[in-house]
């Protein structure tokens, strides 16, 4: 994904595009990104999590999905690794105007790396009730005290996004 990015079906100059319909079109393909992304962490019994990140001129940047059972590495959820994977295609730390797109709402650790990337838009698909940091238990990226704000559009593809967790987790019971 090096020169700045893979480019996807829509016209350089247009990203997001204007109209509402065309704009939930765009997340929602985005979001199927994410959700086949996230279908990769099955492999190494992980919890299916999938992240995309793309750039300002919706240019795709990076994925990840959660690899921690796989690594060992308790950092490595798919937030990150896409941040991680992102920062490389795209030249700098800097992610500035970038959108992060991801299956689940981000954790605390994940949403704080978002906006130290200064991510400029979150697309997130389920709410997480229990440990979600960008509007369910906390919001990290809309707090008054935070240098950096981040927009958030929440519920894409979120009964889809729900169900591969909740097949992960019944299957375990
Ligand atoms: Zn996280």
């Amino acid at each position: 994904m090096g020169d700045r990015g893979l480019a996807l079906p829509w016209a350089d100059g247009a990203f997001p595009p204007a109209t509402l319909s065309e704009r939930r079109a765009v997340w929602g393909h985005l979001m199927g990104l994410a959700l086949h992304e996230a279908t990769h962490a099955l492999a190494s019994d992980d919890v299916p999590v999938g992240a995309a990140v793309v750039s300002p001129d919706g240019r795709l940047l990076g994925l990840g999905h959660n690899r921690r059972e796989e690594t060992g590495d308790p950092t490595a959820h798919a937030e990150v690794l896409a941040l991680r994977q992102a920062a490389a295609s795209w030249g700098e730390w800097r992610l500035t105007g970038c959108t992060l797109v991801v299956t689940l709402e981000p954790c605390v650790m994940c949403a704080g790396a978002l906006v130290a990337a200064r991510v400029g838009r979150l697309v997130l698909g389920a709410w997480d009730p229990k440990a979600g940091a960008t509007g369910s238990v906390w919001d990290m990226v809309r707090d008054q005290r935070a240098m950096h704000e981040v927009e958030v559009i929440a519920g894409v593809r979120a009964d889809e996004c729900a169900a591969v967790l909740q097949e992960f987790f019944a299957a375990r019971r």
